[in-house]
């Protein structure tokens, strides 16, 4: 979200033209962030790190079993999550990145580009670091990001009531200490268990389905009758039997 002295500051520089009869920043222009600002409305074809960052947080938006490549692409995959995303808002779905689209990206990130109702130490409640674990810190926590932003699309569909990280990023010694499996998607910084609350295990079980997550274990599945495991590892798989489907 738009920290407060930039905000303040954008209205004296908007104040400032005004009285200098110079040019005003329009409605249609997207506003500074805190967080990432966007020069530019991004639509197909375009390339670049500001399409990574557009990505990362449409990511949650590929459509059912569908992962959204990350890759600075924009292409017919990104277009149709921009599009979700937008209609999820009650935005045009046009599948293109301009400034009410970008508002709304805006709105929905704190100052350190983590969606507003997940953090980082919600997403490492082991670890006083990011190191440890089964890749180097930054990328852990670049991961533990992009799963945050998953997390926010899921949390949104299920009527933006909360939703309870129990874990998240592990480093090789939390894993064993908590009994992670030796091989857990835990140390990469990329899963995330989800505790019941509002929402039961089997919910979000069934709607992860649809916010990019590759791989999904819930209740049916041994060791998870107590949460929902979500990860962004290379293996596709859904497993919650109990679940009924
Ligand atoms: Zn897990």
């Amino acid at each position: 979200m738009l920290r407060r002295t930039a905000r303040l500051l954008l209205g004296i520089v908007m104040t400032m033209a005004f009285a200098l009869g110079g040019a005003v920043v329009t409605a249609g222009t997207a506003q500074a962030d805190g967080c990432y600002t966007w020069s530019r409305t991004l639509s197909a074809g375009d390339t670049g790190n500001d399409v990574v960052q557009l990505q990362i947080r449409v990511a949650g938006y590929p459509g059912y079993n569908s992962v959204l490549a990350i890759d600075g692409s924009f292409g017919p995959a990104t277009t149709a999550a921009v599009k979700r995303f937008q209609a999820a808002y009650g935005l045009t779905a046009d599948g293109i990145a301009g400034p009410a689209t970008q508002s709304k990206l805006y709105a929905l990130q704190d100052d350190d580009c983590t969606p507003i109702h997940f953090s980082y130490a919600e997403l490492n409640q082991c670890n006083s670091t990011w190191a440890g674990g089964a890749v180097a810190a930054g990328t852990a926590k670049a991961s533990a990001l992009s799963t945050m932003w998953k997390l926010e699309a899921l949390r949104h569909a299920l009527g933006d009531q909360s939703i309870r990280v129990t874990s998240g990023f592990r480093s090789s010694s939390c894993n064993s200490a908590v009994g992670g499996a030796t091989n857990s998607r835990h140390m990469y910084g990329d899963a995330a268990d989800l505790g019941a609350g509002p929402h039961s295990l089997c919910t979000m079980a069934k709607e992860a389905r649809y916010h990019g997550f590759n791989g999904i274990l819930g209740p049916g599945y041994p060791g998870h009758s107590d949460h929902v495991h979500v990860n962004q590892g290379p293996s596709h798989y859904w497993s919650a039997s109990s679940c009924g489907i």
